[in-house]
């Protein structure tokens, strides 16, 4: 039978330091976060070789007494609680009183430090966990902390540290984390003499995900603001557009305290739904604020694990939060174009390449004011008026008004020649929409039968036709604002094969919803009897089967599953890219798509419209520089 010994106090140090300290990328989360609890307002992390044998932080915290010193380096030794009842409410990042005991176990370390107010400080050197240096010095307020040659004593872990690189990136990726969890902190970070971080530490957020995150994912995100209960949601999230393959940029500040929590990724994954492409997933940096009694972290030694007394009420917390920003903050992408390969400015001289503003009212604007839009609009300028459209100057010889009598033939907007079902719909879609105040919509056209061409304010938008009236089915259906199902002449009987039979007859209540009205006829067979408005009888059969398929694949919550309803009849119903359109429909689509702020996306996630802006065609044909 096996003795059993209790270890020797620096073997089980040894063992306890394991778990804190992995790698120089922890003990710089340690570190740092003692700095933070300092309440430091400039944070500098310095490493050499990837932090395996260099690191120094320094801070300009609150320091430590010279008496507090070498009890700052025991385990169990903390300043930040007392008792048990105050780990119901942590403030701190640090209330284990483990890391400077567990890195100094396993390093060299040295340590300067001098509380505001003091005249000298304490310079202090720890080696393997044995003090070998005590002694008063002058040094600056705050805190310096060296550790050098991490496991020089610890070969077996030693072992497992990879390349300086790697290990100077995972340092650098823990910073940068630290860093967006306290904008109001100046970091800080030099890597073998090169400085590749520096915050302001003014506080504020987009400033600390553009110097953290860089300037092309800060140009992605909106920002999420809400509070439910005494639990606040902060922070930026990207547009639905701008998802990504990968969840490397979610990033889940609690507190002040970056952590990972299943709930409150989910939350924000699932605002996107309907929105986002399948396979994508946003990026966001959210601040949650929450009671400290209301959250539990310590589940886990690297406290990067939280327990949350009420998980529900995060999860809704943080999805209308994220839902919310998506909804309003969201813009219609932007097609930027490539700088043109030629600088129309290099030969020429100011004046020959200044121009006219291009927006100077055209002689029919004048006369007839901006109401008249239509594509066969003319184009004439004022500096080249022909003698005959003199005769509509609006100004009579005293400066009275005087109405234009004689109209211009404009070409009439071409009749619906092919009035299908579907066309007449959109254009009853369209007059609810009227009385907006929005900029009015001039049709340009349509390319390879599937993009609509229109101008807007200052833009062009191109907008996908079989996206955009998905989308606007999809959303009618939604929010049951579609007209009533349309009864059959004759009801439609259906063969199905047995598992889709079972799968339509025990959702006819949701199908109901949708506007199906289905019936058990036996045998493997149901009757139809009505079908949402926006279907024609045809579709009926091959549109059934579908739903039966996807009713089977997912067993999923009610809500979606009748999601999911929508979504295959919206698909169905919709145009098509090559269906034809008159310019009258088409500038109605537009004007659905244009004036109202959810329809952004189909309900597969693809955008339905590019916005380009005046701006970026002038600057490609050289107008602007
Ligand atoms: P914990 O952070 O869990 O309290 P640590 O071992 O990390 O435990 O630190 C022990 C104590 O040393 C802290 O409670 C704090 O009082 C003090 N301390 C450590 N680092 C700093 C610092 N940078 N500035 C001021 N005090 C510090
Ligand atoms: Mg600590």
């Amino acid at each position: 039978m096996p003795k059993i010994n209790v270890l020797p106090k620096q073997v089980a140090e040894l063992i306890a330091a394991g778990e804190v300290v992995e790698r120089p990328a922890s003990v710089i989360k340690e570190l740092v976060e003692n700095s933070i609890d300092a309440k430091a307002s400039n944070i500098m992390v310095e490493i050499q070789h990837g932090g395996i044998s260099y690191i120094r932080i320094t801070d300009d915290g609150c320091g430590i007494s010279s008496e507090d010193v070498p009890k700052a380096f025991l385990r169990h030794a903390t300043s930040k609680i007392i008792s048990d009842r105050d780990l119901n409410s942590i403030s701190t990042l640090g209330f284990r009183g483990e890391a400077l005991a567990a890195v100094s176990s396993v390093s060299r370390a040295e340590l300067f430090t001098k509380p505001h107010g003091e005249t000298l400080g304490t310079h202090y050197k720890i080696e393997g966990g044995t003090e070998t240096l005590c002694e008063e010095a002058g040094c600056p307020d705050g805190t310096t902390i060296i550790i050098r040659d991490i496991f020089y004593n610890t070969p077996a872990r030693m072992k497992f540290l990879k390349k300086d690189v790697s290990e100077a990136n995972a340092a650098a990726a823990v910073v940068d984390r630290i860093a967006l969890s306290h904008p109001e902190i100046a970091f800080k970070f030099i890597r073998d003499g090169k400085q590749t971080l520096n915050t302001s530490g003014d506080g504020k957020v987009n400033g600390t995900v553009y110097s953290v995150l860089g300037r092309e994912f800060s140009g992605t995100l909106i920002p999420v603001k809400g509070t439910l209960d005494k639990i606040e949601v902060e922070g930026l999230t990207c547009k639905p557009v701008s998802c990504r393959p990968t969840r490397n940029y979610q990033f889940v500040f609690l507190n002040g305290r970056l952590v990972r929590s299943g709930t409150v990724t989910a939350a924000a994954e699932q605002a996107y739904k309907n929105s986002a492409m399948i396979g994508k997933f946003p990026g966001f940096v959210l601040y949650l604020t929450v009671p400290f009694d209301t959250v539990d972290v310590n589940v886990h030694p690297a406290k990067t694990e939280v327990r949350f007394s009420d998980e529900r009420r995060i999860f809704d917390a943080v999805y209308s939060a994220v839902k919310n920003a998506i909804v309003s903050g969201d813009t219609r992408p932007e097609v930027k174009l490539k700088p043109p390969s030629f600088n129309p400015f290099e030969r020429l001289k100011k004046e020959e390449y200044t121009q006219q503003p291009i927006d100077k009212p055209t002689i029919a604007e004048k006369i007839y004011g901006t109401g008249l839009h239509n594509n066969a609009k003319p184009v004439l300028r004022d500096d080249s008026i022909p003698s005959f459209v003199n005769n509509y100057s609006t100004v009579g010889p005293r400066g009275e008004k005087v109405e234009a009598t004689v109209q211009p033939q404009y070409p009439p907007t071409p009749v619906n020649t092919r009035e299908t079902e579907i066309k007449e719909k959109i254009a009853v879609d369209i007059t609810k929409e009227e009385g907006n105040e929005k900029p009015e919509i001039i049709l340009i056209g349509e390319a390879f039968s599937t993009y609509i061409i229109v101008q807007m304010g200052s833009s062009v938008f191109m907008i996908d036709k079989h996206a955009a009236h998905e989308r606007i089915i999809f959303n009618d259906l939604k929010k049951h604002i579609t007209p009533a199902p349309q009864a059959l002449l004759t009801p439609v009987t259906l063969n199905l094969d047995p598992e889709e039979y079972g799968a339509v007859i025990s959702n006819t209540a949701l199908l109901k919803d949708a506007g199906f009205e289905v019936e058990d006829f036996g045998n493997s067979s149901v009757r139809v009897f009505t079908v949402p408005s926006s279907l024609t009888k045809e579709d009926v059969e091959g549109l059934l089967s579908e739903l039966a398929e996807n009713l089977l694949k997912k067993s999923v919550a009610e809500v979606e599953r009748l999601e999911d309803i929508y979504h295959t009849v919206a698909c169905r119903s919709a145009i098509k890219a090559g269906n034809k359109l008159s310019p009258l429909e088409m500038k109605k689509l537009a004007e659905r798509v244009l004036y109202s702020d959810d329809i952004m996306y189909c309900p597969h996630g693809r955008p339905v419209a590019f916005e380009i802006k005046r701006r970026e065609l002038e600057k490609q044909f050289g107008r602007i520089q």
